[in-house]
């Protein structure tokens, strides 16, 4: 059965995006710990990401420099945070979060409520600069 994340990518779920190439995909996380937080998935269905085969590894944080740089152009932060967990959601990801301070990372506390507006408004704005 296809992942969560599979059935966004195939436009059966639907999400805010913002970035894509034939390998990866970029999109706002739903509960995020901080404006901006965005998720970057390989496109390909693999569970762990220390299972992904070196290059396409090299790839996937290439592509996810390109987003954090296009975050760091349009949110206010000092720099974006990177974090791998994959406890929730069997597909590889890399959280990029746009912090100012350590606790901005913190993944236990209180989630951000944005409107439906905001999150489009954040994810155009980091696609129109990736
Ligand atoms: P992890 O697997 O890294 O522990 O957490 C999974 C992350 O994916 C969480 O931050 C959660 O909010 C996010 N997430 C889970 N389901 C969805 C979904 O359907 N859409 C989006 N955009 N994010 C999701």
């Amino acid at each position: 059965m296809a992942t969560i994340f599979s059935r966004i990518v195939a436009g059966e779920i639907p999400c805010y995006k913002v970035a894509e190439n034939d390998e990866f995909f970029a999109f706002l996380d739903i509960n995020p710990v901080a404006m901006g937080h965005t998720l970057v998935i390989p496109k390909q269905e693999i569970d762990y990401i220390f299972d992904i085969d070196d290059a396409l590894l090299g790839r996937m944080m290439a592509f996810a420099k390109r987003v954090a740089k296009a975050q760091e152009a349009v949110i206010p932060c000092k720099r974006v945070g990177v974090a791998v967990m994959g406890l929730e959601v069997p597909h590889a990801h890399i959280h990029l979060i746009p912090i100012q301070k350590e606790s901005d990372m913190y993944f236990g506390g209180k989630k951000l409520t944005l409107t439906q507006e905001e999150f489009a408004d954040v994810a155009a704005k980091i696609a129109a600069a990736f």
